[in-house]
């Protein structure tokens, strides 16, 4: 079976590469699907997220890495996945998500799986990284 781990990743950080080392134990293939948002020039440019994921994991076969836009269940039925995955920290997160689920199943039938995020991760998020980064931390730390 084939899921979709779709996200903006803008940064990639090691609460998302949780996520992905989780997914792989229940799907045998794993699209992570960068997402360009055509109202925000993004941090990273996609393509630059894209690559770096790649080379990421260039060494597992059974990851597959791509940038996309557009509906993001247009873009799992593009992909051959039956399944979106998504991670939850808090409960505005698990809000959000259930509603898109609910959506996307009632749309095209694709279920969504949430994984619970793993709790010294729940508290990293692309937009603290970012936010250290353009103070001049060092991020190294929240990467893969
Ligand atoms: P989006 O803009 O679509 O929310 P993100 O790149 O912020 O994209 O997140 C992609 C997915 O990864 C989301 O499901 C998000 O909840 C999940 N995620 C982000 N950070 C973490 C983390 N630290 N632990 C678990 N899941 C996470």
């Amino acid at each position: 079976m084939r899921g979709l781990f779709p996200g903006s990743f803008d940064p990639f950080t090691l609460g998302h590469a949780d996520i992905v080392k989780r997914a792989l134990g229940i799907f045998d293939e794993i699209v992570i699907a960068v997402g360009y948002n055509e109202n925000k020039a993004g941090w990273m440019p996609v393509e630059e997220r894209v690559s770096t994921i790649r080379k990421l994991y260039a060494d597992e076969p059974r990851i597959i890495v791509e940038g996309y836009t557009g509906l993001t269940v247009d873009f799992a039925k593009e992909c051959g996945a039956t399944t979106i995955i998504r991670g939850v920290r808090t409960t505005a997160d698990y809000e959000f998500e259930m509603q898109l689920a609910d959506v996307n199943r009632q749309l095209t039938g694709i279920e969504t799986i949430l994984l619970p995020a793993s709790p010294q991760l729940a508290s990293l998020s692309s937009s603290v990284v970012r936010e250290l980064a353009h103070f001049g931390h060092d991020i190294s730390a929240f990467l893969p």
